[in-house]
């Protein structure tokens, strides 16, 4: 029985949850529609039909931000160690190699948008989900620290629902405090600090650097946070109210200042570029 007889079946015994063949369709998170992939690499990896923004990796990222042929990646030679001997370490990292075909969970390097040059670093969660760890926080000082070199201003995109790499311990903490004070130093020196937000950027990552651009942006519905909804809502003991953590719902705190569609990202970073560098 093929795929299409199976959902067929499975959707008139009453159950709607439908059997996706690998590689050729998504089923919608937003609204649980199927989408030919092709039309969803098309349009950016967004849902056309209800704008529900997927995943979208690191070098993805990078090709649909920057000017064609601009990006130059800075420092490929650190790598990953196992400070802790934390089992299952190293598998972990492999998987996350494999991926995303990116070395660790951050990419960082010089490019330009719309023609400003600018140093851009970028988290994927599909690498251990963006956490950060000694790796992750060591490269995203330097971008800092490039950008102060240069004075060029700084773009860090993340996607981290990891936080902090529990599998370093201690080693990822002291990163929330090392890109921190990384940033402060770029704001001392005046150099513009831009944060794109996507979904998810939790925990260690959203308490230190992520949260701290002189211009915070988001991509529409993601999540965004400290602790997760479910671990906040069993210590208080209460429901969380909808829409909780969302982008929107930060906008309307004050939290980030502008939620841009990925497909807008672009001509916005342009626009903030040049009234700002
Ligand atoms: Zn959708």
């Amino acid at each position: 029985m093929g795929w299409f007889e199976r959902t067929y079946n499975r959707i008139k015994r009453g159950k709607t949850k439908i059997d996706i063949p690998d590689g050729l369709w998504t089923q919608c998170t937003g609204c649980s529609k199927t989408i030919y992939n092709k039309n969803l690499e098309k349009n950016i990896r967004v849902c056309p039909e209800c704008g529900y923004h997927f995943y979208l990796g690191a070098h993805d990222r990078i090709s649909v931000t920057l000017d064609e042929a601009s990006f130059s990646q800075y420092n490929s030679n650190i790598r990953p160690n196992n400070p802790l001997g934390f089992p299952e370490y190293e598998e972990k990292l492999s998987k996350g190699v494999e991926k995303t075909g990116l070395d660790e969970a951050a990419i960082i390097g010089k490019g330009k948008v719309g023609g400003v040059p600018i140093v851009v670093g970028v988290t994927d969660f599909g690498f251990m989900g963006g956490s950060m760890g000694s790796v992750v926080g060591e490269r995203i000082t330097l971008a800092a620290e490039k950008a102060v070199e240069e004075k060029h201003p700084l773009l860090l995109i993340s996607g981290s629902g990891g936080g902090a790499r529990m599998q370093e311990g201690v080693f990822s903490l002291m990163q929330m405090a090392k890109t921190s004070a990384a940033i402060a130093k770029l704001k001392q020196e005046g150099v513009l600090y831009i944060s794109l937000l996507t979904n998810p950027t939790m925990g260690g990552v959203m308490a230190s650097f992520a949260s701290r651009g002189d211009i915070v942006l988001a991509e529409p519905g993601a999540r965004l946070g400290f602790a997760g909804p479910r671990v906040i809502s069993q210590t208080i003991r209460q429901q969380i109210p909808a829409g909780f953590q969302l982008s929107e719902s930060l906008l309307k705190h004050g939290v980030i200042d502008l939620v841009v569609e990925r497909a807008k990202i672009r001509d916005t970073l342009i626009r903030i570029l040049n009234l700002l560098s």
